[in-house]
């Protein structure tokens, strides 16, 4: 091969290498952002529940507050029943209490119904409480592991782009000019192998005539229909 050829090779090598790592290095923070937002929602969940289980708790708080103030009326009503001196009172404040003790039974009833949903919310809470802790945990983890191989893989990064100014360096300062701006033009890619009679860029074909002088290896030679620079694998 060419000289000038395998240095155009080495520089595309580095440039794919770098490609590679700077996809990677842009995965770590979004794979970070995805976590932190699952871990978000999670406590977000959890601070749902509990508020839920704070209302069931004060509604029943607020139940048993007005049961004891309707059994305190049924009691007063009670005494009075042996002062009432007419029929006709008397069987008011009976049918008074009879409503009273139906108001009690009632909110005996609520009560019951509400340590069932305080019971159930108690465990969801308790089940959303370690999804959380599980979560943060992971997260604290991947962030450690993540921040450990953002910092691998930058240093590996810086260690290629002094490699690739150098190996720049070695190629001629046309050919350079024409790799950058083919760099630039196709996706990063403007060195190709030929494999098959084909130009591994664009999966073109080849003329048999510029194939065999890729093979002769004596002409600098470009892929026809994607003008990307070929070398012959040999
Ligand atoms: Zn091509």
């Amino acid at each position: 091969m060419r000289e000038d050829l395998i240095q155009v090779v080495d520089l595309q090598n580095l440039d794919l290498e770098i490609g590679r790592l700077q996809g990677e290095v842009q995965k770590i923070p979004q794979e970070i952002a995805v976590s932190e937002q699952q871990l978000t929602s999670s406590r977000q969940a959890w601070d749902q529940t509990r508020n839920r289980l704070g209302d069931l708790e004060q509604l029943r708080r607020r139940k048993e507050r007005e049961l004891e103030e309707v059994t305190a009326e049924q009691r007063k009503r009670q005494g009075r029943l042996f002062e009432i001196k007419t029929n006709q009172e008397y069987a008011a404040v009976l049918k008074e209490i009879e409503g009273l003790k139906e108001r009690r039974s009632k909110l005996e009833d609520d009560i019951l119904e509400l340590f069932d949903q305080i019971e159930v919310a108690q465990g969801v809470v308790r089940d959303e409480a370690s999804l959380f802790q599980e979560r943060e945990k992971t997260f604290e983890q991947q962030k450690t592991t993540k921040g450990g191989e953002l910092k691998h893989l930058q240093e590996e990064l810086s260690r290629l782009q002094e490699e690739r100014r150098r190996q720049a360096n070695r190629v001629g300062r046309e050919l350079l000019q024409t790799y950058q701006r083919l760099l630039r033009s196709r996706g990063g890619v403007a060195v190709v192998a030929v494999k098959d009679g084909s130009c591994l860029g664009c999966y073109v074909a080849l003329t048999p005539q510029t194939y065999n002088e890729l093979r002769k290896g004596e002409v600098l030679l470009s892929c026809a229909n994607c003008q990307r620079i070929l070398y012959w694998k040999g």
